[in-house]
């Protein structure tokens, strides 16, 4: 069938714990391929999830008889995946920019029988207020010469064909872990910037403080997408964890990876540094989940046992981009 490939399942066994939980039950009465009609089959599920910009919520779909489950959000798709013999589980994310409001996540559920059932869950999107940053750089950054807008270009194409296939098998395994042992800096994610006067694209990620020649590991296990060296994020990593997620970790003076390399959970890929647009030396950390851009330190606090990190330490404030 056609549209069959722009789905994916996953049918790998997973832990998963300190979730917010969505749970739709399937309960089917009987093989609804044995009896008359598709009213033997009772259906029951939690039909509203919620989610914060930038954030992230989970997914659950349980049933005896439950097969498969397919998902799909505007025109990307959700992977779900088993948890447990009777259910399955997915993460879904909301863009750091996406419009408060209602959207609609499809799912196609398979029974064993192989009989599919198409439902519909209401995610609820709702607003989150970010901190706003005033500030200002020399001029000369902010005003692009030929050569610097060949520079961004092509800055723009590389992430765009790292972020443009992600393998459909799950990689990563709760927990997720922090790529340097340091705190969030002054800039945290989301924060809309003001740069001399004008508005900027919201912040994507989060600052972590981190001196020049910290070491940054994997958040996770997955597939390297992309290195190189470039305009705004100076040496950057991107991982690929698989179902849409990746992790990205900017700034960096060394690399320790090299692209197509499959990293494990807390492997070094890079030292942190202070290259590319900022005002000195610190990791930013941003995550993003089909397509949408989330903070990733969502991922440490929902897909982890991990308690929220203690008070700020190892701190130096103010280190961002410019
Ligand atoms: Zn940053």
């Amino acid at each position: 069938m056609p549209g069959e490939k722009l789905y994916a399942v996953w049918k790998v066994k997973s832990e998963m714990t300190g979730l917010r939980l969505i749970s739709i039950f399937l309960i089917l009465f009987g093989h609804p391929g044995l009896v008359q009609g598709a009213d033997k089959n009772k259906i029951s599920w939690e039909k509203v999830a919620e989610v914060f910009q930038g954030g992230l919520v989970q997914v659950k779909v349980s049933g005896p008889d439950l097969a498969e489950v397919e998902g799909r959000m505007g025109s990307e798709r959700v992977y779900f995946y088993a948890d447990g013999p009777h259910a399955l589980r997915a993460i879904v994310g909301a863009d750091v920019e996406a419009k408060p409001g209602v959207a609609k996540l499809f799912l196609r559920l398979t029974g064993r029988d192989g009989v599919q059932h198409k439902r519909e869950l209401s995610l609820r999107i709702k607003s989150k207020a970010f901190r706003q940053e005033s500030f200002n750089v020399p001029p000369n950054f902010d005003q692009m010469t030929a050569e610097t807008l060949e520079e961004i270009r092509r800055e723009q194409a590389a992430f765009t064909r790292a972020f443009a296939a992600s393998v459909p098998e799950r990689l990563w395994e709760a927990p997720f872990v922090r790529p340097v042992p340091q705190e969030a800096s002054a800039s945290s994610f989301g924060s809309r910037r003001i740069i001399n006067g004008t508005p900027r694209a919201p912040h994507s990620g989060t600052d972590l403080s981190a001196p020049a020649g910290t070491e940054v590991v994997a958040a996770n296990q997955g597939r390297v997408v992309l290195v190189g060296n470039f305009f705004f994020a100076g040496g950057s990593v991107v991982l690929d964890h698989g179902g849409g997620l990746f992790t990205m970790y900017f700034h960096l003076s060394e690399f320790k990876v090299q692209d197509g390399d499959l990293v494990n959970k807390g492997d070094v890929l890079a030292l942190s540094g202070a290259t590319g647009r900022v005002t000195g030396a610190h990791l930013h950390w941003g995550a993003r989940l089909a397509n949408a851009r989330i903070d990733p330190m969502e991922l440490l606090t929902q897909m982890s046992a991990e308690e929220p990190p203690m008070g700020a330490r190892n701190v130096i404030p103010n280190e961002r981009e410019k």
